[in-house]
């Protein structure tokens, strides 16, 4: 690999440099071996979270490290700058946030110390349903309050990193849309001991897709949750996750920041090593022009991450910034990676260079965790004031 192009305003220096040292030790065989056989990395995970990169927003009265998403961010896009992935683990950052932010106490001391060291994975996250689809007020996946516990009926899809979780966030209906005075209301979030629960009313079906995810079908069928399970009040669950998804979206961008960036080292350093016509190909416009927009365009994008992180460490609204942080750096990743590819030629398509690999993974970004024409509603509706189209 050539060298590290230094991009403006890099944030968290020190973490940046112990990520990208620690991640020196996962190499391109390391993800190629694993998305051949879709295998899950647990050594990666581990060794992340044995160094503490996944506690750094879990504070440090619960065994954290207690620092804001800007240090999360810079985490993300060094792991997926470097060629991994951190789609296998990245969610515990984001759920932990609905357990500490609503949690009660004792869910807090509970779970969050065994989350912080390792002991407990929170990686799942359970919204999306085959029936609604982007559309989250139209889940059916229904919790029935039964004296002390909850029974559970329904199904989930795309829920990632099931298998490889202790616990699950879970987002049910505990009132029928229809008696809700708004759609939003009458949804309830569930902690998922996933240990108790395969077996015994949940059943986990994995579906293999174009990239090394992990995600998975559910099914619920008179699963019981004990009562106390219930994070936060009933009914106010899809407020709960909303802070919980602009976290998501965040870092999220920062990942596509990262792949982006991966695409950029590596095709600038082809292109200054491969010779056709008796010189490097890199010193042709035509091959310099798009590297250097893609850089462009990922500096842009960059800069929105790190202002709509830095609203969220304020504890301020942030879901438009969140979400325009996620579209521009998923739309520039993906052209990185469109060019990437291209510049590589051939190469580009050979499992060895980790291009084709990349090129997959970046581009389920602008599919999830939300797709780019939602984003794109809600900026035309909620900031440009033009009529709902939906
Ligand atoms: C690999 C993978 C991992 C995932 N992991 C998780 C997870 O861990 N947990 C979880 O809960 N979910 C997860 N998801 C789900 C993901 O969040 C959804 O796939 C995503 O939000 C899009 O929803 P959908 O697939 O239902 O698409 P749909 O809602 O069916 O939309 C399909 C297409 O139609 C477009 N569309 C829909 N309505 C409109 C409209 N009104 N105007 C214009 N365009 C519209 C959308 O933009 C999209 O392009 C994952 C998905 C994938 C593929």
């Amino acid at each position: 690999m050539g060298r590290l192009i230094r991009m403006p305003l890099e944030s968290h220096p020190e973490i940046r440099e112990a990520v990208r040292k620690l991640c020196a030790r996962f190499p391109g065989e390391y993800w190629r071996a694993l998305d051949r056989d879709r295998i899950y990395p647990t050594q990666f995970v581990a060794a992340l979270t044995e160094a503490g990169f996944l506690s750094v927003l879990i504070p440090e009265e619960y065994g954290g490290s207690g620092l804001g998403l800007g240090a999360a961010t810079a985490v993300l896009e060094e792991i997926h700058r470097s060629g991994g992935n951190g789609g296998a683990c990245h969610a515990q950052m984001y759920t932990m946030g609905c357990v500490l932010r609503h949690g009660s106490r004792a869910q807090k001391e509970r779970y969050l110390p065994a989350v912080a060291s390792g002991e407990l994975r929170l990686q799942a996250f359970g919204v999306t349903e085959p029936g609604a689809g982007t559309d989250t007020t139209r889940i059916s996946t229904f919790a029935r309050r039964d004296g002390d516990r909850y029974i559970v009926n329904g199904q989930k899809i795309w829920i990632s990193r099931a298998e490889y979780s202790d616990l699950m966030v879970l987002l049910c209906r505990t009132t029928p849309r229809d008696q809700t005075r708004r759609a939003s209301d009458g949804m309830s979030v569930f902690l998922v001991d996933m240990r108790a629960a395969v077996g015994n009313g949940l059943t986990i079906r994995p579906i293999r897709t174009m990239i090394n995810h992990a995600t998975t079908e559910l099914f619920f069928d008179d699963l019981a949750i004990p009562a106390e399970n219930l994070v936060g009040e009933e009914g106010k669950g899809f407020h709960y996750i909303l802070d919980g998804m602009n976290a998501e979206r965040i870092l999220i961008a920062a990942e596509c920041i990262g792949d982006g960036r991966f695409f950029i080292d590596r095709a600038s350093a082809y292109a200054q090593d491969r010779q056709v016509f008796g010189r490097a190909i890199g010193q042709n416009q035509g091959v310099q022009f798009p590297l250097a927009r893609a850089h462009v365009q990922l500096s842009a994008a960059s800069l929105m991450v790190d202002h709509a992180a830095a609203l969220f460490e304020a504890g301020e609204a942030c879901g438009t910034e969140a979400n325009m942080a996620k579209i521009l750096a998923s739309e520039a990743s993906w052209y990185a990676a469109d060019q990437g590819l291209q510049i590589h030629g051939g190469f580009g398509f050979a499992e060895e260079y980790d291009i084709e690999r990349k090129f997959r993974e970046t581009r389920l970004y602008q599919v999830a965790p939300i797709s780019t024409n939602l984003i794109l509603s809600h900026v035309a509706t909620h900031v440009l004031g033009l009529p709902k189209s939906f």
